[in-house]
C-alpha cells in the first residue's frame, strides 16, 4: 500500500468520442486484474478515511482496496457487498467526485485520488464472472410478508435485506421491467442494462416475487396492499416532471426528458416504441435543444448525439461552474460534440403546429438568492432565435400526489410533496407503512436510495418482530388468565 508517490493515478481507458457516439455501449473499459491491484495499492490507508465518511453507505473502502492490492479478491468482494447491494452499479454511476473520491486525502497532496469507483466496479464484476455472487438463501423462512411498491434501487435494496432475514417479499411496479430509473432512466452508455438485469434476476431466483405492470392506485388499491402484508414500503421515486412556463402544450415536438429516455432505453432493450418509430421521441436527423443543466439533461444530450441528431444544444441559465450535473458527465458531453449555451434562458416558443423556433436571452449572475446561489438575471438586447426540430425539457422532477393517487389522506406529505416519515424508524404517518428513496428525499442519487432501502429494511424487520412479540405476550396473558 501507500504507493501513491510511485504509481500515478490511472483511470480505465475511455472509448474515443468519435467511436463511442456510434453506439450505446458503456464508455469506460474495465481494469485488467493487475491494473486494479496496482491502482488499489495507491491507497494511503489513512487513520480517518474521509472517503468512507463521505460515502453514503460508509463502505469499508480502505479495507477492500487493501485486499484488492493483495489479490484477495473474494474477500474484497465480500467486504464490499456487505455494505452495498449493488457495488458494481455505484462504481459506475456514483458522482465519485462529490462523494468518496472527492474526499480522498492523497488528492489534497496533489497525487490524484485513488480511483475508488473503478476499483469497486472491478471487484464485483469480477465476482460475477467467478460465480461468487450467489442467490440469497435465508437461514430460516418466516411466514410474515412485506409488500414493496417500487423496484428502483431503494425498493430492491430493501427487498434483498429483508429476504436475507427470511421474510416473504413481493415488489409491485407499474413498469414492465424491474429496476426503476436504473433500467429506464439512466442510459446504457452509463450503465449497461445487463448489469441491472442480472441483479434483478438474482432477486427473483432468491424467492422475491415481482408483480409488474401493476400501478398501485389504478390496478390494485393501496388498501389491498396494506391488507395483504405485515408491512409495506413505499419506494415510488419522483416522476412528475417540471415544465418550463412557455406555451409548450401547443407543440408535440416539445417532450419531457424522461419520455425521451424511456423510449430510448426501451428501444435498446428491443421493445417496439411507437413514438420512437414515428419519430416523436427520436432525435435522428434533427436540430435538438435540451433545456436544463442536471444529470438528466446530460443523459438527454448524449442520447440525442447517439441517435444521430443533426445538432445538439444544451441551454442552461447559469454558467458551467454552477451546473448541478456531475462535471465528469458535462466533460463527456462536450467531448461528444454537444454545444453548451451557458447563461442562456429560453423565453418564447414559436411555430405553426410544430415548434420551429426558440427565442433565448443571455443571462448574468446577480446577487445570491435565498438558497445562496447567484440569481441569473436577463441581459437586455441579447435575444436571439434558434431553429429547432425537437425540444427536450429536463428541468427536474417532483413527487406525484401520493395521498390522492393512493386514495389515502392519512398519508402525510411535506410542503415539497415528498412523504413525511419519522426519521427514527422511517415509518410514514400510517402504522406499518414505511417509505424510502427519492419519494422521501426528492430527486437524489442511486447510492442514497440503496442506503435508505437498507435502513428501511432494518426498521421494518424490527417493527414486525416487535409486533409479533407483543401479540405473543398478549396471547400468553389471555391463556394464563
Ligand atoms: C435520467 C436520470 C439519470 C440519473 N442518473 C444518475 C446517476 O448517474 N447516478 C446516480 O446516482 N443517480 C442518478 N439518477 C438518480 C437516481 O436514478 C434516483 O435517485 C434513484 O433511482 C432513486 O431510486 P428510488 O428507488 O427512490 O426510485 P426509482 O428509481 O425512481 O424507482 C421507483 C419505482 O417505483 C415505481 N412506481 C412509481 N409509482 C408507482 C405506483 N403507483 N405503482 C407501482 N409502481 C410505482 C416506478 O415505476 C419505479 O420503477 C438519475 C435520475 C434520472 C432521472
Ligand atoms: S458507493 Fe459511491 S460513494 Fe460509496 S464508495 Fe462506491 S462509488 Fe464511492
Amino acid at each position: 500500500m501507500l504507493k501513491f508517490t510511485k504509481i500515478n493515478q490511472e483511470n480505465p481507458s475511455k472509448i474515443s468520442p468519435d467511436k463511442r457516439v456510434k453506439t450505446f455501449d458503456e464508455i469506460y473499459a474495465r481494469y485488467a486484474a493487475q491494473k486494479a491491484e496496482e491502482q488499489a495499492s495507491r491507497c494511503s490507508q489513512c487513520g480517518v478515511p474521509f472517503c468512507q465518511v463521505h460515502c453514503p453507505l460508509h463502505n469499508n473502502i480502505p479495507d477492500w482496496l487493501k485486499l484488492t492490492a493483495e489479490d484477495r479478491m473474494q474477500e474484497a468482494f465480500e467486504i464490499s457487498s456487505s455494505t452495498n447491494n449493488m457495488p458494481e452499479i455505484c462504481g459506475r454511476i456514483c458522482p465519485q467526485d462529490r462523494l468518496c473520491e472527492g474526499n480522498c486525502v492523497i488528492e489534497q497532496s496533489g497525487h490524484g485520488t485513488v480511483t475508488i469507483g473503478s476499483i469497486e466496479k472491478y471487484i464485483t464484476d469480477n465476482a460475477w464472472e467467478k460465480g461468487w455472487v450467489k442467490k440469497i438463501t435465508p437461514n430460516e423462512e418466516k411466514s410474515e410478508s412485506v409488500g414493496i411498491i417500487g423496484s428502483g434501487p431503494a425498493g430492491l435494496a430493501a427487498a434483498e435485506e429483508l429476504r436475507k432475514k427470511g421474510f416473504q417479499i413481493t415488489i409491485y411496479d407499474r413498469y414492465d421491467r424491474p429496476g426503476g430509473l436504473l433500467i429506464y432512466g439512466i442510459p446504457n452508455f452509463k450503465l449497461e442494462k445487463e448489469i441491472v438485469i442480472r441483479r434483478t434476476d438474482r432477486l427473483k431466483e432468491s424467492g422475491i416475487k415481482f408483480e409488474l405492470n401493476c400501478d398501485i392506485g389504478k390496478d390494485i388499491t393501496f388498501e389491498d396492499i396494506k391488507n395483504k402484508h405485515n408491512a409495506v414500503l413505499i419506494a415510488t421515486g419522483v416522476y412528475k416532471f417540471r415544465e418550463i412556463n412557455l406555451n409548450n402544450s401547443n407543440y408535440n415536438n416539445v417532450v419531457p426528458a424522461l419520455d425521451f429516455l424511456v423510449a430510448s432505453n426501451k428501444t435498446g432493450l428491443k421493445d417496439k416504441v411507437e413514438d420512437f418509430v414515428n419519430g416523436r421521441l427520436n432525435a435522428s436527423g434533427k436540430n435538438v435543444v435540451v433545456i436544463g443543466g442536471g444529470d438528466t439533461a446530460m443523459d438527454c444530450v448524449r442520447t440525442a448525439v447517439r441517435q444521430g441528431a443533426k445538432s445538439v444544444k444544451c441551454l442552461y441559465r447559469r454558467d458551467k461552474t454552477n451546473m448541478p450535473g456531475s462535471q465528469r458527465e458535462v466533460q463527456n458531453a462536450i467531448e461528444e460534440g454537444v454545444d453548451f449555451q451557458w447563461l442562456t434562458l429560453p423565453t418564447e416558443y414559436s411555430g405553426n403546429g410544430s415548434l420551429k423556433n426558440v427565442k433565448t436571452v443571455l443571462m448574468q449572475l446577480g446577487e445570491p438568492d435565498e438558497s445562496g446561489r447567484r440569481k441569473p438575471e436577463p441581459k437586455e438586447g441579447t435575444e436571439k432565435n434558434l431553429d429547432v426540430d425537437l425540444v427536450i425539457e429536463a428541468l427536474g422532477f417532483e413527487p406525484e400526489n401520493l395521498p390522492k393517487l393512493f386514495d389515502n389522506q392519512e398519508l402525510t406529505i411535506t410542503r415539497w410533496g415528498t412523504l413525511k416519515i419519522n426519521y427514527k424508524n422511517m415509518m410514514t404517518s400510517i402504522d406499518g407503512v414505511f417509505a424510502a428513496g427519492d419519494i422521501v428525499r426528492g430527486a437524489s442519487l442511486v447510492v442514497w436510495g440503496i442506503k435508505d432501502g437498507r435502513d428501511a429494511a432494518k426498521n421494518i424487520s424490527e417493527y414486525i418482530e416487535f409486533k409479533q412479540f407483543s401479540e405473543n405476550r398478549e396471547k400468553k396473558k389471555v391463556a394464563n388468565a
